[in-house]
């Protein structure tokens, strides 16, 4: 998936559901957003709801558990076909769990499976007691917490388990790369290992590791400048292969070259002309 794509399932993710909502999310041409959501919807990847807002749709996979008396996703996720919003109970909850339309159903809700249903997550993970739903997405593990725990996933043992989950998602060659999002109300927050991102932008984060869980992370404001900010991260990788050190730099709007100011030590406490 091209990164123009990949900006317009982010802002779709994002609460932005209508062509103009995603145009003015993205900052990107109607012509090329347009081209983006074509190709999204020939894929069978994004649909039109009836009231005409996008929605993704990603395939169902089949289950291996049930969801039992468990109805947090019809509580915490946004069906724009229906109008709830996020942190919503929806209306069709029948009491003790269920869909009181359950054949008549949105297909938002027929497309929808939850990382913990799907076998993904072992039982601490059953949506109803954790106080959140994982689910994948294209190209994102997205965690919505439920407003009345909104701590719960900083807590153990799930910020451990989204910390291991989110390194895998990071390494490309374990298969298909993803990002971990959790969004708890209006807040979104990237994990990268232990390091919390708050905020990211649509156009994605440009980083390297510290430790074998942490990173240094840069928020790339356009495509054009999350370029910039990945070649910088390429030549840090190169100058630490090469010298088996980098500085690391504290500016986040870098124009080339890198070099020089990457291969500068660090000053030494002590060191003629140090404070
Ligand atoms: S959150 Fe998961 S387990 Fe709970 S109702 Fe939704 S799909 Fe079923
Ligand atoms: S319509 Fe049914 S499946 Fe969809 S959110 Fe409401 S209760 Fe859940």
């Amino acid at each position: 998936m091209d990164q123009v794509t990949l900006v317009v399932v982010r802002a779709v993710e994002s609460g932005a559901t209508t062509t103009k909502g995603i145009i003015g999310a993205t900052g990107l041409s109607r012509l090329k957003v347009e081209r983006a959501l074509g190709t999204l919807e020939k894929q069978k990847l994004l649909f039109r709801e009836s009231r005409g807002s996008w929605a993704l749709g990603i395939p169902v996979r089949p289950t291996v558990r049930q969801c039992g008396s468990c109805t947090l996703c019809c509580k915490v996720l946004e069906v724009t076909d229906l109008g709830k919003p996020l942190n919503t109970v929806c209306n069709h909850i029948q009491a003790g769990g269920g869909c009181e339309i359950y054949s008549e159903r949105p297909r938002q809700c027929r497309s929808f499976s939850c990382a913990w249903l799907q076998g993904h997550l072992d039982d601490d993970w059953f949506p109803e007691t954790a106080g959140m739903v994982a689910h994948f997405g294209l190209d994102s593990l997205n965690v919505q917490v439920d407003l009345a725990a909104a701590e719960r996933w900083r807590e153990e043992p799930y910020f451990s388990k989204l910390c291991e989950l989110s390194l895998k998602g990071l390494r490309v060659s374990e298969g298909h790369p993803y990002a971990t999002l959790v969004m708890v109300g209006n807040d979104k927050y990237l994990l990268l290992g232990r390091t919390i991102v708050p905020d990211p932008t649509l156009f994605g984060t440009a980083f390297v590791p510290i430790t074998h869980d942490s990173f240094r992370y840069w928020k790339a404001t356009s495509l054009e400048h999350l370029q910039r900010l990945n070649d910088r991260v390429i030549e840090i990788q190169r100058i630490r292969q090469e010298f088996g050190y980098c500085a690391i730099p504290d500016d986040d709007d870098p124009y080339p070259p890198y070099r020089p100011s990457l291969l500068q030590q660090p000053e030494q406490p002590g060191a003629a002309g140090a404070p």
